[in-house]
């Protein structure tokens, strides 16, 4: 047997960083001896309870150990969910090349530029036609309906078998974009697929998923009672919903405006390469808006989230430059909220009405990032096109992946040929026949503002702490000749009732530092012992107070 044909002989690892029971962050690898090909970088928004955390990555640990192997980064469509991590993952990992679909290719431009780092990868665009050659693994591509247009699954061959991932999809049978090509996955599935991937965000829901144009008709009921200025939120990336606003803004005669960086560069992209069309004359600059009477205006902005340095958010609090908030305004939030910013977005609310403005939440606009995705006939069809032997659902939360992989089952497929998985945990294909193997280090990291290294699961722990429970800070003077302390322990406390009566806790604790740290000091005791040794302490003294524990730090000098 010579090295090559030992090479090719290598079994094929098929596993997430991200994107298993969650909504977000979707990084799934495939992996032999030899190659290495990723299929989306996505970020994660954060759960409540996450203070200061902006979104959440994977932890790449595992690729930059076996960076040397990895061929290429492909793309599956342009939400934030699948391309919003690369800039973080380029800055710990080198990628070679960025395959990704036309629209994909120029979102991710945007979003290099603004982190400077336009020149860190190559990005080379595919369309339908395209074959990719990566390393030991060939990916062919069908294009699927979504709530974006361009979006792309792919048909993977490696040397012990095939693999088809649906990337985000719906079957949208009158699509704002183009249609959903059904033949092609068809003829993937005569070539034969041994294992599916597919989309579970909807899995739980029976019936199809409504097709994109069926929202025409709210979003026109929406410009119809608008009486002033008509303001709408929505995701910069949802470019196919914006179409939809932008020919109400044209049946409706008004002009648009766009607030909003992210928002303002997407849909200069799109429009270049054609997937959004509107005449320039409907196009009116931030400067000339008061030109335009206030029936005759659609504001196109960032912020559905209540982001804090969004349009939307600024325009509220009355920090826009170009714009103020004034009786007989509509503003429509057309995202639904992302369960860890319903605070903000409340917050945003508010100070809209309390300006006069008319907000519409709960719109029909409401439901709409969900319904890019498929319900379960829409699975059960993919089931039929694809006819898989394995099956492993991804994108969703578990109860989302366990009802997908019942799908399946109730179409015929023997219940251990599918796998609902984790994270890090992995699947080994040999010769067509898939078993469990054992995992990858997969794990979440946080990011807080545009720190790339992000912050650990002990930094998220001490925030929820001194925001639950407050932070007690403490000076220790230690006379190093004597080992004992040099005067009682000062304190300062932050966001705690300790009481300030005789006897209280608040009295106390110095005193009790001060004896029992003199009791344990001996000459060799450092600096980051006396640190534990004042935790332990104070938390002894909580405890029998029953006060709940708060963060405690402490400045330790030592006097010789
Ligand atoms: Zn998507
Ligand atoms: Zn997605």
């Amino acid at each position: 047997m010579d090295l090559n044909s030992k090479k090719v002989s290598s079994s094929v690892q098929i596993y997430a960083l991200g994107g298993l029971g969650e909504v977000g962050k979707n990084t799934y690898c495939i992996e032999n001896d030899n190659s290495l090909l990723i299929i989306d970088a996505g970020i994660m928004f954060p759960e409540e309870d996450y203070p200061g955390v902006d979104y959440v990555i994977p932890d790449y640990t595992h690729l930059r150990e076996n960076q040397s192997k990895i061929k290429a980064l492909i793309i599956t469509h342009g939400h934030e969910d699948h391309i919003g991590a690369i800039p973080f993952l380029l800055m710990q990992v080198k990628i070679p090349v960025i395959y990704a679909s036309k629209l994909a290719g120029a979102l991710i431009r945007n979003k290099l530029e603004e982190h400077h780092l336009k020149k860190a990868v190559k990005i080379v665009e595919f369309d339908d036609d395209t074959i990719i050659h990566a390393g030991d693994f060939d990916v062919e591509f069908f294009h699927v309906t979504h709530s974006i247009p361009d979006s792309f699954g792919m048909y993977i061959t490696t040397p012990q078998g095939t693999i088809l991932h649906t990337g985000d999809f719906k079957i949208d049978l009158t699509p704002v974009d183009r249609d959903f090509d059904i033949a092609k996955l068809v003829h993937f599935g005569d070539r034969g697929i041994d294992l599916l991937l597919a989309d579970s965000t909807n899995a739980d829901k029976e019936g199809y998923t409504q097709s994109e144009k069926s929202v025409i008709k709210s979003i026109y009921d929406v410009f119809h009672h608008a009486t002033g200025r008509l303001i709408i939120s929505t995701f910069s990336s949802n470019l196919s919903r914006i179409q939809q606003i932008i020919d109400a803004a044209i049946h409706f005669d008004r002009k648009l405006c766009i607030f909003g960086r992210s928002m303002e560069s997407n849909i200069q992209s799109a429009r270049d390469f054609g997937y959004i069309k509107i005449p320039d004359s409907y196009i009116i600059p931030a400067d000339k808006i008061k030109t335009v009477k206030n029936n005759e205006l659609l504001i196109l902005c960032t912020g559905s989230q209540g982001e804090p340095m969004a349009a939307l958010s600024r325009i509220a609090s009355g920090e826009h430059r170009s714009i103020h908030i004034q009786p007989g305004d509509t503003v429509v939030f057309s995202s639904s909220p992302i369960p860890g910013n319903s605070v903000s977005i409340n917050k945003v609310v508010n100070q809209l009405i309390k300006c006069g403005a008319d907000v519409l939440v709960n719109s029909i606009f409401y439901n709409l990032h969900a319904s890019g995705h498929p319900c379960k006939q829409e699975l059960r069809l993919i089931q039929k096109f694809a006819r898989p032997s394995y099956f492993m659902p991804i994108h969703g939360e578990f109860h989302m992946l366990k009802q997908h992989a019942e799908v399946a089952i109730e179409l015929g497929m023997p219940k251990d040929h599918t796998f609902i998985l984790g994270n890090g945990d992995c699947l080994r294909m040999f010769s067509h026949q898939i078993v469990e193997g054992t995992p990858v280090h997969a794990d979440a990291i946080y990011i807080d503002g545009n720190n790339i290294n992000g912050v650990s699961n002990s930094v998220i722990n001490d925030r929820k702490v001194i925001s639950n429970c407050g932070l007690i800070s403490f000076l220790i003077a230690i006379d190093q000749k004597k080992s004992q302390t040099f005067f009682t322990p000062r304190f300062k406390t932050y966001g705690i009732m300790l009481g300030s009566g005789k006897g209280s806790l608040i009295q106390k604790l110095p005193q009790i530092l001060e004896t029992e740290l003199n009791k344990r000091l001996n000459a060799t005791t450092k600096k980051e012992q006396i640190q534990d040794m004042v935790r332990i302490i104070c938390n002894h003294a909580f405890e029998r107070e029953k006060i709940r524990h708060p963060a405690v730090i402490s400045n330790v000098l030592f006097i010789k």
